[in-house]
């Protein structure tokens, strides 16, 4: 194991088709995988698909911030959390997650009072199911994959008052493609957080002063695929197998080898997902 890719979606449709030649790639690269779902149907399918791949491929369960709309559901249907909790029982699921805020697309300021009222609501909800994976991460005792865009003072808020308790974690989680700047990044770090990077990174000038700043104990990658395709290979679907080019626009950056960035990003993940078995 060279990498771990701690935040891809490989339940996507368009893997439908080929799903063992893009795991196939990911092993001959030595990529070990973990696939995310972002609601219930798409985390059972998360499941199954780690289910079928005996070696490297893992998964995580949970519902991502932007599939959160605003009806004003009943508490226990917010999340459905019997659904959820069935599945964190399972020998491959090794995190929570997606889950988080996204308040991107919401309007702050607007004059239409419905529309207003709309974005209020989606927010509160957010904000509900958000607490409620925060719950099942301390319950079980499972990391978290968080996706946070736009709402960084409102997540850091809810994680400082949230219970410290952690279960024997040597990281609480990791903040995926993260978008903050660098005092942002230092809260997290502090709450027992890492970051993570995708092939934007291959893209140009990102995020340069947080991964030169950050510890080398706080750096995880991500394909966070099909999104986000390094180049040279932008024009193409992305895949786990083209991990190894995140890692070098961060080493490239941090002025290291990537054979470096390969193994202080994988032993952090591994610090992460503790129930991912470890290399013998
Ligand atoms: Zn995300
Ligand atoms: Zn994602």
């Amino acid at each position: 194991m060279r990498f771990i890719d701690t935040h891809c979606h490989l339940d996507s449709p368009i893997y439908e088709r080929d799903l063992d030649i893009v795991v196939r790639h990911a092993r001959d690269e030595g990529v070990a995988i973990v696939t995310l779902g972002s609601d219930l149907e798409s985390s059972r399918r998360a499941v199954e698909i780690a289910e079928r791949y005996p070696d490297g491929v893992f998964a995580a369960v949970g519902m991502h911030p932007a599939k959160i709309g605003g009806d004003l559901l009943a508490e226990d249907q917010l999340v459905n959390i019997g659904g959820f909790s069935e599945l964190l029982t399972h020998p491959k699921v090794v995190a929570l997650g997606e889950t988080g805020l996204d308040f991107h697309d919401l309007p702050t300021y607007t004059r239409d009072d419905a529309e207003r009222e709309l974005a209020d609501r989606i927010r509160i909800n957010q904000k509900k199911v958000f607490g409620r994976f925060l719950d099942l991460a301390r319950e079980h005792g499972l990391p978290l994959l968080l996706h946070c865009r736009d709402a960084h003072e409102e997540m850091l808020e809810m994680l400082e008052t949230w219970d410290k308790t952690t279960r024997g974690f040597e990281s609480r989680g990791i903040i995926h493609c993260f978008s903050g700047n660098w005092k942002t990044a230092r809260r997290y770090f502090d709450l027992d957080f890492m970051i993570s990077v995708t092939g934007i990174l291959t893209h140009g000038a990102y995020q340069t002063e947080i991964m030169k700043k950050s510890p080398s104990s706080r750096l995880v990658i991500e394909s966070d695929c099909p999104f986000m395709t390094p180049v040279p290979w932008s024009h193409r679907r992305n895949e786990p197998s083209y991990l190894p080019l995140v890692a070098e626009a961060v080493a490239a950056i941090r002025g290291v080898t990537s054979a470096q960035i390969s193994t202080e990003t994988t032993a952090n993940a591994l610090k992460v997902f503790a129930r991912i078995p470890r290399p013998q």
